[in-house]
């Protein structure tokens, strides 16, 4: 068995900063202790003082384009992406082409992804008006879970979330967790008239917020909790971008008896509607960037405990589709790479400790998924792993960047901090700029209870 002994690391994990010693024997964590010696016999040893080491990223929601979209990204260039950014397993939206709505759909992605992730997968069953009793066959202990996300840009119902009688029959039904988009569209469509009578075709990118505006997301996100409580149904709400959302949320249950789980995106945590005028629409996302407020809002929420997690909505799309007039230019952009290490910037300015974005990255997503043996630093575990160095300035340059789509809202931006190594199953698959590329993830595993 191949035995690798990370020496001398700081480590963070489940709350606490120290230094210690790590052995991976093959996938998994054998031993953590301070200054161990290395056991006989073929041992690769790294030498990691000065570097901390955290429990991998694990981002919830991610759109990888594959099948059907791949002039935008796919599997094995997405995921190579989310490795060198410190994510190790990540679970895919539904949006791809044809849309996955059927169990048959849905394994195939999984057999995608065996033969070219670098990272642990798994797939949401996508969920529409017309596929309930599909729905509801999925293995709760081999799939994520169920999402409407994304799906809305090809269907003509529309967010599943501005469909009450649907979500009464979903939540009354459904035992799965529920990933849910949430904005009312009929909001939407007012303030997009309005802007349309003064402005036609020529909508500034700067006015996305007011049109999908905070009033759209708490409309739909108060809706969707109230028929979710009603049937005490296990709901996950999607990139909430507003202050007002999160006061709908409880922060008095472990995260691990919630019901209702909310997330927090990481653009949403650091672009406000001011970087409008210098990014325009590659920061143009669904829901939207919103203002100063939210984002601060957004920030406190997750030190008042009412925001669960942080995830990435890493949608690349390509330079060309983001360009053009407010209705040409496509919305979501490509994160995964830079996610990390943009939350470390958060980090250095004060907004988050460490613990925190390990708790809302990796700890927290493991137990609102139940996911087996992954999310934390702990003996018996699997070897999911990020080496960071916290002082190493470096600038994401374009030919840094790995996104099939070849560009990022971060391009010239200088960063404080690096990810050094990625190790996911034991395998060292990230090790300063380079790859092994003989190595797959695993499709990521639930406990059906704890
Ligand atoms: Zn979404």
């Amino acid at each position: 068995m191949n035995k690798t002994l990370i020496k001398g690391a700081t480590i963070v994990n489940e709350g606490e900063i120290k230094i210690a010693d790590v052995l991976i024997a093959g996938e998994r964590i054998e031993k953590i202790a301070s200054s161990m010696v290395a056991p006989i016999g073929n041992i690769k040893t790294i030498h990691a003082e000065g570097l901390f080491l955290i429990p991998g990223m694990i981002d919830d929601q991610v759109h990888f384009r594959e099948p059907g979209l791949t002039h935008k990204g796919n599997i094995f260039s997405e995921s190579r992406a989310a490795v060198a950014g410190g994510i190790t397993s990540y679970m895919d939206m539904p949006n791809t082409n044809p849309n996955t709505t059927t169990l048959a759909l849905l394994e195939e992605k999984y057999q995608l992804a065996a033969n070219s992730s670098f990272a642990n997968y798994s797939f949401f069953m996508g969920i529409n008006k017309n596929n309930l009793e599909e729905s509801l066959k999925i293995n709760n202990e081999t799939v994520c879970g169920l999402s409407d996300d994304g799906l809305y840009f090809d269907n003509q119902d529309g967010l599943v979330c501005n469909h009450p009688d649907y979500l009464d029959k979903l939540f009354s039904r459904a035992d799965a967790l529920i990933a849910l988009h949430c904005e009312d569209e009929s909001i939407i469509e007012k303030n997009l008239w309005q802007f349309k009578e003064k402005y036609g075709n020529e909508i500034p990118v700067e006015y996305h917020h007011l049109i999908r505006d905070e009033q759209a997301c708490f409309t739909a996100t108060q809706r969707v909790l109230e028929i979710a409580k009603k049937h005490n149904a296990r709901l996950h709400i999607l990139h909430v971008s507003t202050e007002k959302e999160t006061t709908l949320f409880d922060n008095k249950i472990l995260v691990n008896q919630k019901r209702i789980t909310a997330e927090v995106c990481v653009h949403h945590l650091w672009f406000s509607d001011k970087d409008y005028k210098t990014q325009g629409a590659f920061i143009k996302w669904n829901p939207s960037i919103k203002s100063e407020t939210d984002k601060q809002g957004l920030l406190q929420a997750l030190k008042d405990n009412k925001l669960d997690i942080i995830a990435t909505d890493h949608a690349p799309h390509t330079m060309e589709e983001k360009t053009g007039n407010y209705f040409q230019s496509k919305s979501g952009g490509p994160l995964v790479q830079h996610a990390l290490p943009i939350l470390l910037e958060l980090y250095h300015y004060n907004n988050i400790s460490l613990q925190e974005i390990v708790r809302r990255t990796s700890h927290n997503v493991a137990e609102i998924y139940r996911i087996k043996d992954r999310g934390y630093l702990r003996e018996g575990y699997y070897a999911d792993l990020v080496l960071l160095d916290l002082n190493k300035k470096w600038t994401a340059n374009q030919d840094s960047i790995l996104y099939k789509c070849g560009w990022s809202p971060f391009t010239d931006y200088q960063f404080k901090s690096k990810v050094i190594g990625t190790f996911v199953n034991g395998t060292h698959v990230f090790d300063n700029g380079n790859f092994n590329n003989t190595q797959h993830g695993q499709r990521l595993l639930f406990e059906k209870e704890r």
